[in-house]
């Protein structure tokens, strides 16, 4: 991989800017997982949303780093508390994404990429639309998506019969998402999705410090 620093924002340092919020949404199964640690890997400045659940570790999962793994009841206060920026039930299981790390990522002009189901996307985009980079990822065929799901060990079968049979519901939804991006091949979905990255980055309004910077050209 290249090194992390040729994937830093263009203009930076000279640009003050606002961080965004990049959401990558799909059926299970879809590669998703495998996109978002080959972009961390090579992007130094998004970091993951670490969300918080109630479904219980895979083997490998590392509470902190995977998920904040909570009881129901701790996830229910949370959600009276108002910690979370997003909230949604998925497959019997609840999921959320804690508010303040993104808050303080955001205003630290560092990016935040989330792994958040179409529900979360929604609320996403009715509460902080301006800061969501929204991605959709969808498999090369539904026989693809069968054989990830049946090779991810982890899962039982009528775990995976039941995410296979939730796919197309949750591909409904491709239409809500700013991009769609059909991963046929790892390394292009991240090209396609770095490219996404980084014209987004360059948009007008996320670059906060533009003003003095041309105030100071201008020789203001
Ligand atoms: P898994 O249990 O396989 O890790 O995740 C199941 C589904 O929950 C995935 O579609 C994932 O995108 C979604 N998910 C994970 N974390 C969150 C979250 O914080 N909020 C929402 N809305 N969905 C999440």
């Amino acid at each position: 991989m290249t090194d992390a620093v040729s994937f830093a924002p263009a203009n930076l340092p000279a640009v003050d800017r606002r961080g965004l919020m990049l959401v990558l949404s799909s059926p299970s199964g879809a590669g998703k997982t495998t996109l978002c640690r080959a972009l961390l890997a090579q992007d130094s400045h998004i970091a993951m949303s670490v969300s918080a659940t109630t479904r219980a570790p895979r083997p490998g999962e590392v509470d902190g780093k995977d998920y904040h793994f909570v009881a129901v009841p701790r996830f229910e206060e949370m959600v009276a508390a108002g910690a979370f920026l997003e909230h949604a039930r998925v497959f019997d299981n609840y999921y959320g994404t804690p508010r303040a790390p993104v808050e303080a990522a955001l205003a630290a002009g560092r990016d935040v990429l989330f792994d958040i189901d179409w529900q979360g996307t929604q609320q996403v985009a009715q509460n902080a639309r301006a800061d969501l980079v929204s991605v959709f990822i969808l498999p090369p065929s539904v026989e693809e998506l069968g054989r990830r799901l049946t090779t991810r060990a982890s899962d039982s079968a009528e775990v995976v019969a039941a995410r296979m049979a939730k796919a197309g519901d949750e591909m409904s939804h491709w239409r809500e998402y700013d991009y769609i991006v059909v991963n046929s091949e790892v390394d292009r979905s991240v090209a396609a999705v770095t490219a996404i990255l980084a014209a987004e980055r360059l948009k007008r309004d996320r670059q906060v410090g533009m003003h003095d910077f041309v105030a100071r050209l201008r020789g203001a």
